[in-house]
C-alpha cells in the first residue's frame, strides 16, 4: 500500500499543528504508525491521498450513521449555503431540529442546541449545579465526556476518594468536586451516595459506553442509578453523543426503559457537521438563559448549516425505522464473523456490541468495566489494525473505540471485512 502522499502531508502538518492533527487519536500514536490523510468520502468509503480505498468503520467517530456524503444531506446543504452561513439570529430550522428531538424522545421537553459533545455535557453540568444548587458530580471510569476541566479525571481513582486531575492546565481546584466510580459497579454508587448523597448535583454516565471499547450497562446498573439519584435529590445524566440516535431512534435511554433528567447529544444529530444538545424537562431546562440564571451562548450555535444536514439526518431515519434492523443486523453478523474466525484461529477475544456499535477485546473473559477493558493486549491491536488497513478496511486506531457500521454499507462489504479480519487475525496470531 502506498502511503506516500499522506507521509508527506503529516510531515507538513507536524510543522504547524501540534502533533500534525487537530484531535489527539487521529495521529494513530497508539498503532504506531503515520494516518493516511483522507481526501473524500462516499456512501460506505473513504480515499486516501494517494488514491486507496477502505471501508470506513469509523465514521467520523460516530455521526455518519447514513455514510458519507448522503445524497439527500449534499443537496439540502447545497440549498442552504447559498442563502448564508450563519446569522447569529434565531432561524425556523432551529425549531423545526427541536420539534423533532421533542417528538422523538419522552425524557425530553426543551432542548438547547451547541457546536460539539463537550459543550453539551459541561453545560448540562453546569444546569445540574445550577438547578439543584449543589456542587459534585459522579462520572465513572472509563467513561469520556469531552475534554472540559471538570470532566478530565484520571480514572482508576479509589472508589470514595475525589478526581485528580489527567491533564496538566486542570487545576485540582476545578476537580475537587468531581467523584469518580466505577462502571456496572452498583455497590460502589451506593458508598459514594452514602457519604456524598446531599451534596451531589449530578450523575453522568455514557449508557453504552463507546470509549473504552464498547461497554454497556447492566439494566440493574441502569436501574439502581435511577433509583438512587431519585433518592438523593440528584440529576442523572445521560450522555448519548455517541449513542443517541444510533442504537434506536430514541436512544440508548428507550433500551434500558429509563428518563434521565437531561440527555447530551452530539455526533449523529449534527450529520457530519458540528452540533451538540442537551434537553430534558421544561421545569430544569427553563433555568437556562436568558429565561433563567444559568448561562449559556454560543455564537455558531444552531447555525443553518449544522441544522440542515442534522435534521435531514434524523428525518431519514425517523422515516425509515428499518436503517435500524438494518445495521443492526449487519453488526451482528459481524461479530458472528470475527467471533468464529478468532475461535478457528486460537486467537482470544471478547466481543461486545449493541446494535451497530461493536468492539473485538483481545482479551479473555466478559468486559463490563473499565479494569476489564485494560485487560486488552493492545500491541495485538495493533497489529490487527495495521493489517486491516492494509486490506483496505479503516477501524478506529485505538482498541479503546467503537466500530461503527453505517446504512450505506452492504452485505458485501461486511463479507469483505470478515475476510480481511480472518487474514489480520492469522498475523496476530503469528
Ligand atoms: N461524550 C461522548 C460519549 C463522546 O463519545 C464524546 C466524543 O467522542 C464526547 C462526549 C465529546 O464530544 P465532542 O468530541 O463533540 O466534543
Amino acid at each position: 500500500m502506498n502511503l506516500e502522499k499522506s507521509k508527506t502531508l503529516f510531515r507538513g502538518a507536524k510543522e504547524v499543528i501540534p502533533g500534525g492533527v487537530n484531535s489527539p487519536v487521529r495521529a494513530f500514536s497508539s498503532v504506531k504508525m503515520d494516518p493516511p490523510f483522507i481526501k473524500r468520502g462516499e456512501g460506505a468509503y473513504i480515499y486516501d491521498e494517494d488514491g486507496n480505498k477502505y471501508i470506513d468503520y469509523v465514521g467520523s467517530w460516530g455521526p455518519l450513521i447514513l455514510g458519507h456524503c448522503h445524497p439527500e444531506v449534499v443537496k439540502n446543504l447545497k440549498e442552504v449555503v447559498e442563502m448564508g452561513t450563519s446569522f447569529g439570529a434565531p432561524t425556523a430550522i432551529e425549531t423545526k431540529m427541536a420539534q423533532l428531538i421533542v417528538e422523538a424522545i419522552p425524557s425530553i421537553e426543551m432542548v438547547r442546541m451547541v457546536n460539539s459533545g463537550t459543550e453539551a455535557t459541561m453545560t448540562a453540568l453546569r444546569l445540574a449545579r445550577g438547578y439543584t444548587n449543589r456542587s459534585k458530580i459522579v462520572k465513572f471510569n472509563g467513561n469520556y465526556h469531552g475534554h472540559s476541566d471538570s470532566l478530565l479525571i484520571k480514572a482508576g481513582s479509589g472508589a470514595l476518594t475525589h478526581g485528580v486531575p489527567n491533564s496538566p492546565g486542570v487545576p485540582e481546584d476545578v476537580v475537587k468536586n468531581t467523584i469518580t466510580a466505577k462502571y456496572n459497579d452498583l455497590e460502589n454508587i451506593e458508598k459514594i451516595f452514602k457519604v456524598y448523597g446531599e451534596d451531589i448535583a449530578a450523575v453522568i454516565v455514557e449508557p453504552v459506553a463507546g470509549n473504552m471499547g464498547v461497554v454497556p450497562m447492566t439494566q440493574e446498573f441502569a436501574d439502581g442509578l435511577r433509583r438512587i439519584t431519585e433518592e438523593y435529590g440528584s440529576l442523572l445524566i445521560f450522555d448519548e453523543v455517541m449513542t443517541g440516535f444510533r442504537l434506536a431512534f430514541e436512544g440508548a435511554q428507550s433500551l434500558y426503559n429509563i428518563t434521565p433528567d437531561l440527555t447530551c447529544y452530539s455526533k449523529v444529530i449534527g450529520g457530519g457537521l458540528p452540533v451538540g444538545a442537551f434537553g430534558g424537562k421544561k421545569e430544569i431546562m427553563s433555568q437556562m438563559s436568558p429565561i433563567g440564571p444559568v448561562y449559556q451562548a454560543g455564537t455558531l450555535s444552531g447555525n443553518p448549516l449544522a441544522m440542515t444536514a442534522g435534521y435531514t439526518t434524523l428525518k431519514i431515519l425517523k422515516e425509515n425505522p428499518q436503517i435500524y434492523e438494518e445495521i443492526n443486523k449487519k453488526g451482528q453478523r459481524l461479530e458472528e464473523g470475527l467471533k468464529e474466525h478468532a475461535k478457528a484461529l486460537g486467537v482470544k477475544a471478547s466481543f461486545n456490541r449493541v446494535g451497530s456499535m461493536l468492539c473485538m477485546f483481545f482479551t479473555e473473559g466478559a468486559v463490563e468495566d473499565f479494569e476489564a477493558a485494560l485487560t486488552s493486549d493492545t500491541e495485538k491491536y495493533a497489529v490487527y489494525f495495521k493489517s486491516m488497513l492494509q486490506q483496505g478496511i479503516y477501524l478506529a486506531p485505538s482498541q479503546f473505540e467503537a466500530t461503527f457500521i453505517s446504512a450505506a454499507m452492504t452485505d458485501e462489504d461486511i463479507e469483505k471485512t470478515l475476510e480481511a479480519a480472518y487474514h489480520a487475525l492469522e498475523e496476530v496470531k503469528r
